[in-house]
């Protein structure tokens, strides 16, 4: 009975997905990876695979850490084969995410072949290799006709004399331009020795880049003769290749990569999350590792009836003021929960605190009319107080804003309706963000609104804010810079115009500035 058999039988065994996670940075991560994982029944992952790309598995996926780190197998190979086929035999597709390329000292070439014995279908995805991604993060062409034709990849985990004899120095070091050397730090030496020995000149620049295309990249440059004492004195640790070669030289001229303005410094964000990428994406690309923390998130207010009660009467309204792009959010949302659209504001003067209220508001296709010189609250009291007398005026507010607006205008004339649009409340979450940024050390805090201030400061315990206190604190304008001072912060940056972007900038001037120190002093490279 071949049918009763046959559904019997175990499923058809998963595909197991060797993905290259790249060397650290997740946007080096191919597409072909990234579609694979985004398909994931189960991510058996490693010590070097950027953990930020686990986020891109189904949240329903199992998520594995096999991670091995110098010294610290965590699971044996044998059982991390049993692993991916016990998996792939239960119909699962299997990523098996693996730090840089799969089959470049990685151990994929292990795995294929067990797979391949055992008979489960397997895919190969690359990655880009650490020594690859090391070089062009250092700025070091690893060929340039000038200086170099070839180059070899080798390995450096020798663990003894006789594995060090099993790699052909005299060969590398006259017959080959350019070497990569993997897991060589620890036999940096001997290694360095026995190139000497066998004829390459001792000048000969070597390079050394940890962490390569991260935010905690560190290069450390020398020559064969002076290398070793190079890192003994400077504690330089793994993970590290090693790059040797005249093209080395050229890191002088080509580097681009940790001499960005924000290069390394780590900088608190806690902006809400909806609104904290603003943030994140310029600091990112000057080089910062910006660290998101949420301490304020947009909730609805305990009822909308005033809200609604308010765009019911629009036809009636003479001004609308929108003083946040989450005021905004808010307005739409009530304005569309009736059924209605932008035409509802035909007859409205519409007038927004700033450039990125306005952007939020064109989304919905609207095009605020009013902009105030000053981007806050006595901003847009310049900007109506003249116009306002005997005028409806609608302010969809935040719960706990000031009532500057609302009396204001109101002793202009207005008659002011401001009804509560949203609330703001601390995500959940927050404080143990909060406490591990803090532990991990930071290099600045930055705060775009009183309650992110209040909010943070009140995560902490009384040790803790005592070294939140120590850090210097960016802001984006006085009446922040007022509750940081209240708090007991130091503000080293407050820019001119209350903006993200001025903000970003005054940060780099800050940093570019005498003074600023790293917040773990570490050794200070070339
Ligand atoms: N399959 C990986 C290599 C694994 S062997 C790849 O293709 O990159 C582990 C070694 O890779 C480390 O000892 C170190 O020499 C190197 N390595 C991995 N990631 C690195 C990184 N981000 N920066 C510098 N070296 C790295």
């Amino acid at each position: 009975m071949p049918d009763a058999r046959k559904s019997d039988a175990a499923p058809r065994p998963g595909t197991v997905y060797l993905v290259g996670a790249g060397p650290g940075d997740p946007g080096l991560m191919t597409l072909r990876g990234l579609a694979c994982l985004r398909r994931a029944d189960v991510v058996i992952y490693d010590y070097l695979a950027n953990p930020a790309l686990l986020g891109e598995a189904p949240a329903a996926a199992g998520r594995v850490y096999v991670g091995k780190s110098k010294g610290r197998h965590c699971m044996p190979q044998e059982e991390i084969n049993r692993l991916l086929a016990e998996h792939a035999r239960a119909g699962r597709t299997v990523v098996r995410l693996k730090g840089g390329d799969p089959f470049i000292f990685g151990r994929g070439g292990e795995e294929a072949r067990f797979l391949a014995a055992a008979g489960i279908p397997f895919e190969v995805v690359p990655g880009v290799t650490a020594g690859l991604a090391a070089a062009a993060y250092a700025g070091i062409p690893l060929t340039h006709r000038d200086y170099t034709t070839s180059l070899a990849m080798v390995t450096g985990h020798l663990t003894s004399e006789r594995d060090l004899d099993h790699v052909d120095w005299a060969r590398l070091a006259r017959g080959v331009g350019t070497l990569v050397i993997y897991m060589g730090i620890s036999n940096l030496g001997e290694i360095a020795a026995r190139l000497v020995r066998h004829g390459r000149d001792p000048q000969t620049p070597v390079a050394l880049v940890r962490w390569a295309s991260t935010p905690r990249q560190e290069t450390l440059t020398g020559t064969l003769a002076d290398i070793t004492a190079r890192v003994a004195a400077s504690n330089f640790q793994p993970p590290a290749v090693i790059i040797i070669g005249e093209v080395v030289a050229l890191r002088d001229t080509l580097r681009w990569f940790d001499n960005r303005p924000l290069f390394g410094r780590r900088i608190l964000v806690t902006r809400a999350a909806d609104q904290a990428e603003a943030m994140l994406a310029p600091l990112r690309e000057l080089g910062a590792e910006p660290v998101s923390c949420p301490t304020i998130g947009i909730v609805p207010p305990p009822t909308p009836a005033d809200l609604d009660a308010a765009i019911a009467r629009l036809a009636e309204t003479d001004y609308l003021i929108l003083t946040s792009a989450n005021a905004v959010e808010a307005f739409f949302a009530r304005l569309q929960a009736g059924g209605r659209d932008a035409r509802a504001l035909a007859g409205v003067t519409v007038a927004a605190v700033g450039p990125k209220t306005a952007e939020a508001l064109a989304a919905f296709g609207v095009r605020a009319d009013l902009i105030p010189e000053s981007y806050d609250a006595e901003g847009v009291v310049a900007l109506l107080r003249e116009r306002v007398a005997g005028k409806r005026v609608l302010y969809p507010r935040a719960a706990l804003a000031r009532d500057l607006i609302i009396r204001e205008l109101g002793a202009a004339g207005a008659e002011v309706t401001a009804p509560v649009a949203y609330a703001s409340a601390v995500p959940p979450g927050a404080a143990e963000t909060a406490h591990a940024a803090l532990a991990n050390g930071l290099d600045l805090l930055t705060f775009t609104a009183s309650s992110t201030v209040r909010n943070f400061a009140a995560l902490l315990d009384p040790a803790q804010l005592a070294v939140a206190r120590a850090i210097p604190v960016a802001v984006i304008g006085p009446q922040t810079a007022a509750t940081a001072r209240e708090l007991g912060f130091t503000v080293a940056v407050e820019p001119a115009a209350a903006t993200i972007e001025a903000l970003v900038a005054a940060i780099v001037d800050y940093f570019e500035g005498a003074g600023a120190q790293r917040s773990a002093p570490g050794t200070q490279h070339s």
